[in-house]
């Protein structure tokens, strides 16, 4: 039948929400008040002034929205939303000391499928709760998390992670792409979940991964989620190791040619900003991580002018620790205010266009979500600012509302909840999750975790074991020191026919032992060991650590040797970091120059040092030692040792059958 002209066709739709705050986030910023907006399927159908709607549309359902207002759901542009079940498990922590020291050894015995499943429901839930209708997800095991979003309703870019290291769901990273491929394939047409490719960072990847994530993301044209210029520390590591800063890098190994979203990026510069912005890349700011790990302060106010899509993240709830976008954005305006030392620099509106349309732009989702459009999917909330937190409401400002949503609304003033014509909240009950199921399953799951790590801190051994610095293999030396006036005569001795010498070596050694109040736990030793060449230059730096088992010592012979069982292993972090994983309650300082010789003396094999102590200073050494494998062997050993000691013109009277640290003290 043809449609006559005249009075206006009222059209069919789903439902009507009246009577509302209408904030659309659209480009011209346009607000209702009384506005309606109209849903139909999945989509918006219209969005404008109550009584121009209401003429037009007729809908199955009605919702008064009085004192509310409805606006696009908040976008969250950067989470790792598993590590719900990680979250207080580890506070107050430098970052590698944190994810090294705890994050990642839990996240090696526990993180399956089941863990991610559970944490993603419990994200979701919080998620919901705060408004959020879309993140950005970076974890293992990410097509869980992505069953486990769209069974909750949720919309998300879900980035598979791909490390250059071994990780729970892969043995190495030609794994992890391989996984990521097939979960792009399985999913890149879902309505709700958008696939991805997730490179962790530059320091977790190598040229090849980058490349490779890289292609693959432009192969599926999906986005590629990556951690970029998070801290000073990892610009500087890629000023040295790579000879340039991590965007310049990045853009060398053609990241850039991906649809990017570059997580952080608080270290960058105008001309980095100006590479992002080129290349239509999305950042993602997150100030509350960043303001706990003291990672720095984002230049977010110069990247919005530079023409970036900007979103807010909460980042991984391990380091924030909720999932509460309301805060996020309040603490963008405080955090960029404070550090550019202008109040003007991060105003309400703006902070939340991060948070809604720009965060949707920088996750590359823009022509779904982040704004009250004619189109765009029915991502929506209700937000009711009639609280006595939130009173008394001015008129004479337009951008007043904004400034109320920013600054004084709650996560909790969140009511209603409508992903993609779904509601997933009404009247603050969840639809789609239950939170006391959900709740009482994280409590099994913390004991399992409190016994792994209650376990692991009651042993020295244990605590190196879970940072994969040591295996189980356990030696036993033979040794013996002695006090020496005249290393000259000992050098001497050494060049006698009796001895063969396999090879010389010169150090100097910088230990710093670690003592612990329980004795029996024995104590670490980090060395920094420089070899010097034979122009008295240093040529190679190693850094080790030894763990020197104190309770089990076995005097031999005469009461001078002694055997003891070590834990050798090179150190892989700072000193700083193992000085707070493991907490010593004391420490001592040990310098030495040190001329070490391997010999051979009655067809057994010797280390023999001569050594030099510098701090404290003491004077000089003679020690000798030898590996051993049983009793009997270091009981022919430590005969051995006390003949080629006197061989060597040095007196067992001198004996010190302690190490230098017991020195040091005496010396203090
Ligand atoms: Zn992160």
């Amino acid at each position: 039948m043809p449609q006559s002209k005249g009075p206006i066709v009222v059209k069919k739709v789903d439902l009507l929400l009246t009577n509302a705050i209408v904030l659309t986030m659209d480009e011209e910023l346009n607000q209702y008040e009384a506005g309606a907006v109209a849903v139909k399927g999945d989509q918006i159908v219209a969005v404008g002034p109550e009584n121009e709607i209401v003429k037009s549309f007729e809908a199955n359902e009605n919702i008064d929205c009085a004192g509310k207002v409805l606006m696009p759901g908040l976008v969250n542009a950067h989470t790792h939303v598993p590590m719900t079940l990680l979250r207080g498990l580890a506070d107050d922590l430098r970052l590698d000391v944190w994810l090294m020291g705890y994050i990642m050894p839990v996240e090696r015995e526990f993180v399956t499928p089941d863990f991610v499943r559970l944490g993603t429901s419990i994200g979701c839930a919080e998620f919901i709760r705060s408004g959020i209708t879309s993140f950005n997800d970076m974890y293992y095991f990410e097509e869980t998390v992505a069953e486990a979003t769209a069974a909750a309703g949720l919309r998300a870019v879900c980035g598979q992670t791909i490390l250059k290291f071994p990780s729970p769901d892969a043995k190495s990273y030609e794994e992890s792409l391989a996984l990521a491929r097939s979960f792009i394939e399985g999913w890149k047409d879902h309505e709700l979940i958008v696939p991805a490719v997730a490179p962790h960072a530059v320091y977790s990847s190598t040229e090849d991964l980058i490349r490779s994530s890289a292609s693959l993301a432009v192969e599926y044209d999906v986005p590629l989620h990556m951690h970029i210029a998070e801290t000073s520390f990892e610009v500087e590591n890629a000023r040295r190791d790579l000879d340039m800063p991590v965007v310049p890098y990045l853009k060398k190994q053609t990241l850039f040619d991906a649809k990017v979203i570059a997580a952080h990026c608080v270290h960058v510069d105008s001309g980095e900003i100006k590479t992002l912005v080129h290349h239509n890349a999305g950042v993602a700011h997150n100030p509350s991580s960043n303001m706990k790990l003291a990672s720095g302060a984002a230049p977010v106010a110069e990247m919005l002018e530079m023409g970036l899509n900007v979103g807010i993240g909460t980042d991984g709830p391990s380091s924030n620790n909720d999932l509460d976008m309301f805060e996020e954005v309040r603490l963008a305006t405080f955090l960029s205010n404070l550090s550019t030392n202008d109040p003007t620099s991060l105003p309400a509106v703006t902070a939340l266009l991060m948070a809604t349309r720009l965060g949707a732009q920088a996750l590359h989702i823009g022509h779904l979500t982040g704004s009250l459009e004619e189109g765009k999917r029915a991502d929506l909330i209700l937000v009711d600012i009639n609280t006595l937190h939130n009173s008394p409401r001015f008129r004479h400002n337009s951008d007043g509302t904004y400034a109320q949503l920013v600054y004084a609304s709650k996560s909790t003033d969140v009511s209603h909840v409508m992903v993609n014509g779904n509601w997933l909240m009404r009247e603050h009950r969840l639809t789609t999750l239950n939170e006391n199921e959900l709740l009482s399953e994280t409590v099994d799951y913390a004991k399992s975790v409190d016994h792994f790590i209650s376990a692991r801190e009651e042993s020295l051994l244990s605590k190196l074991i879970a940072i994969g610095e040591a295996t189980e293999a356990e030696s036993f030396e033979v040794q013996l020191k002695v006090r020496i006036d005249d290393p000259a005569s000992v050098i001497k001795a050494l060049e006698s026919d009796e001895i063969e010498i396999i090879y010389d070596r010169h150090y100097r050694e910088f230990d710093t032992y670690f003592i612990f109040n329980d004795k029996s736990q024995g104590q670490l030793r980090y060395r920094e060991d420089e070899f010097i060449n034979e122009e008295g230059e240093v040529e190679q730096i190693r850094y080790r650590l030894t763990l020197l088992g104190a309770p089990h010592e076995h005097e031999y012979p005469s009461d001078v040797v002694l055997s003891r069982s070590r834990f050798l292993a090179n150190a892989e972090h700072s000193l700083r970091f193992y000085r707070e994983y493991f907490k010593p309650d004391e420490e001592s300082e040990v310098q030495k120059d040190r001329l070490r010789w391997l010999i051979k003396f009655e067809d057994t094999e010797f280390y023999v040092n001569i050594d030099r102590l510098d701090k404290p200073d003491l004077g000089h050494f003679l020690e000798i030692k030898s590996r051993t494998w049983s009793q009997r062997d270091a009981k022919h050993k430590s005969e051995l040792i006390i003949d080629l000691l006197t061989f060597l013109g040095a007196s067992v009277e001198e004996t010190e059958a302690r190490e230098y640290v017991l020195l040091a003290k005496s010396a203090e």
